[in-house]
């Protein structure tokens, strides 16, 4: 591969990860769905199992006063179907794919914690993750079910985590990244595979970002033994995702939960017409007390873009906060912490950070620039995700678009056409109107 493409690949990967680390970080509670959960059965012949509560799981106690210690009552949409299939005897194979903050973590390490025998001193179950910080995400989930279950023990097979070779590990679940856990299972010999049962592939779209992770995924599967349980786990699934899938977990049973699908219906939406950014900056400014009455989102194509504009808005004494691609994810998570309860009332950011959150409590959107594709043309798909509700929570919403020139104007025109919604034109001297 040619540097700059390796490049890119490169950045791809860890812009994904870094979305995906932040989402674990801000979903501190269930994502609601009233979508229904699609089950595909590898026997359709089998009876299928579902259920409402945990008990009917026949769980070890130590592992059920672990779920109700974390504050689940029941299982999740996902979980209902996932877990029965997932605790089955004999084990049964999984993908699942639903978007983050479904529950499929706390399915997976359920599985895993269930399946261990701790009289064994050896590792039995293995899960792989895309990055280190996503490995220790996971690793915080078992060790908090896991908490009247000490005999278990955890191993974490990351970078820095050196151990001799040939050293016998007694931890019974290893999470880890690929690159190390393959090294610990062939070079360094630390981990047995031939003595895996249950093998976990978490985040599976951000694993086959590059080619080196997919690469290592694969031939980590193949030590394992036939009867060892595979289980994928993926938050989108692309077809490449699901060409990976259906390489690492044979004959698989399949769960897919949809996302709720979003309109424009119970949206009121505007444009602004500029002549460039100053006097884009100018309009915001007069509406910006019609707008702060509920919370808003100002969106901008660049990080340049979004830094100049909070701090413009800043200099006017306006009180907003960043979200930029500069920060940390810890940093990133806080200022949606702030955000979602309310301590912050305006959020400038970038579409790159903005997404995969859940933007249901904001009422207002302002695409400070237009969401294009690399080619210019209207991005559609991030318009409709920017400021579309989820029929369900159906509250009334604002979006302003600010156009600045002859381009901007045409994406207008494209996104129009493309959701067949006139956007109507608000003169920002006369505010009436969306008031
Ligand atoms: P995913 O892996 O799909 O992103 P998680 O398993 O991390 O989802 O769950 C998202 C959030 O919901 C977490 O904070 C988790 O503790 C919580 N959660 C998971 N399952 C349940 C449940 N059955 N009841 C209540 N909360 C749950």
């Amino acid at each position: 591969m040619a540097t700059d493409s390796w490049a890119l690949a490169a950045s791809k990967f860890k812009d994904k990860a870094a979305q995906s680390l932040l989402n674990k970080m801000i979903h501190t509670s269930l994502v609601n769905t009233t979508n229904q959960v699609e089950v595909l059965q590898r026997d359709p012949n089998s009876p299928l199992y579902s259920v409402k509560t945990f008990e009917e799981l026949r769980l070890k106690d130590k592992l059920l006063k672990g779920v109700y210690d974390m504050g689940f009552n029941r299982p999740s949409k996902i979980q209902e179907n996932a877990l029965p299939m997932m605790l089955a005897e004999p084990p049964q194979n999984l993908i699942a794919q639903s978007q983050s903050g479904t529950g499929k973590t706390a399915a997976f390490v359920l599985a895993m914690l269930s399946h261990v025998d701790p009289t064994n001193k050896w590792a039995q179950c293995l899960c792989i993750a895309p990055t280190y910080e996503l490995a220790l995400q996971t690793g915080k989930v078992i060790e908090q079910m896991g908490k009247f279950y000490p005999e278990v023990k955890l191993a974490y097979a990351i970078r820095g985590n050196k151990l001799d070779r040939g050293a016998k590990l007694q931890e019974q679940i290893v999470i880890g990244t690929p690159g190390t856990v393959l090294d610990w299972c062939s070079k360094l010999k630390i981990i047995n595979p031939k003595k895996i049962s249950v093998f976990v592939l978490d985040e599976a779209d951000v694993m086959i970002a590059t080619q080196g992770h997919q690469d290592q995924s694969i031939r980590i599967q193949r030590m394992l033994p036939k009867e060892c349980q595979m289980l994928l786990f993926s938050a989108t699934f692309e077809d490449s995702v699901w060409k990976f899938a259906e390489r690492v977990v044979p004959d698989p049973n399949i769960i897919k939960l949809k996302r709720e699908e979003e309109t424009l219906d119970t949206i009121k939406q505007y444009y602004v017409l500029c002549s460039d950014k100053e006097e884009k900056f100018t309009a915001l400014c007069n509406i910006y007390g019609a707008i702060t009455i509920a919370q808003a989102m100002i969106f901008c194509h660049t990080r340049r873009t979004a830094g100049w504009l909070a701090a413009e808005l800043t200099k006017e004494g306006h009180v907003v906060a960043l979200l930029s691609g500069e920060m940390t994810v810890e940093q990133r998570a806080a200022i949606i912490e702030r955000f979602r309860e309310g301590k912050e009332k305006v959020l400038v950011t970038t579409n790159v950070c903005s997404r995969g959150i859940d933007v249901e409590q904001v009422s207002v959107v302002i695409n400070f620039d237009l969401p294009m594709d690399k080619y210019g043309n209207a991005d559609n798909e991030t318009y409709l995700h920017r400021i579309g509700r989820t029929g369900r929570f159906g509250k009334r919403g604002l979006a302003v678009n600010m156009i600045d020139s002859k381009h901007s104007m045409n994406i207008l025109n494209q996104i129009e056409e493309h959701f067949n919604k006139k956007i109507n034109k608000l003169d920002t001297d006369d505010l009436d109107e969306i008031e």
